[in-house]
């Protein structure tokens, strides 16, 4: 197995809208935090816990761009040692970003290359499906959780 590799810096700029990732091995991923909204890697984003995956679903690559609140990152903080969770201007926070995850979603042309020569590019049905399944999110289910002390 191989080890992971880790960032060396990251980046956060709100002006831009970027955030820059420089890799140890030298590798530099540079997202748009819309990108990064995109792939959140939360149970309801990736709607449920059935859907959740390992790795970025090459559809969020393919997606019109997310304006306002909900792509602008208020704060990343730290988890552990294998990540970041970002928290979002909307209130958004569920999403942990490990750098095996960041590394994969890396948006550049050799990356991309990449992913294309192991087919993983999605078909115009596959990419307006998850639109549509994204303007329309289902509703949470509402749980009472009730502490007695
Ligand atoms: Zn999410
Ligand atoms: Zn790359």
């Amino acid at each position: 197995m191989s080890r992971m590799i880790r960032p060396q810096s990251i980046t956060a700029d709100r002006q831009k809208g970027l955030m820059t990732i420089t890799w140890e091995d030298g590798h530099v991923s540079t997202y748009t935090f819309s990108l990064l909204r995109h792939a959140c890697p939360c149970a309801e984003c990736a709607g449920g816990h059935e859907n959740m995956r390992h790795d970025p679903d090459p559809v969020v690559f393919y997606l019109p761009p997310i304006e306002g609140k909900r792509a602008q990152i208020k704060t990343v903080e730290a988890v552990g040692n294998y990540g970041i969770n970002i928290i979002w201007e909307d209130g958004h926070r569920y999403g942990i970003y490990n750098w095996d995850y960041l590394r994969k979603l890396c948006p550049c042309e050799a990356c991309q290359r990449e992913r294309a020569a192991k087919g993983l590019v999605p078909d115009q049905e596959t990419i307006e499906k998850e639109i549509e399944r994204r303007l329309h999110p289902p509703k949470p289910q509402k749980i009472e959780i009730e502490f007695t002390l």
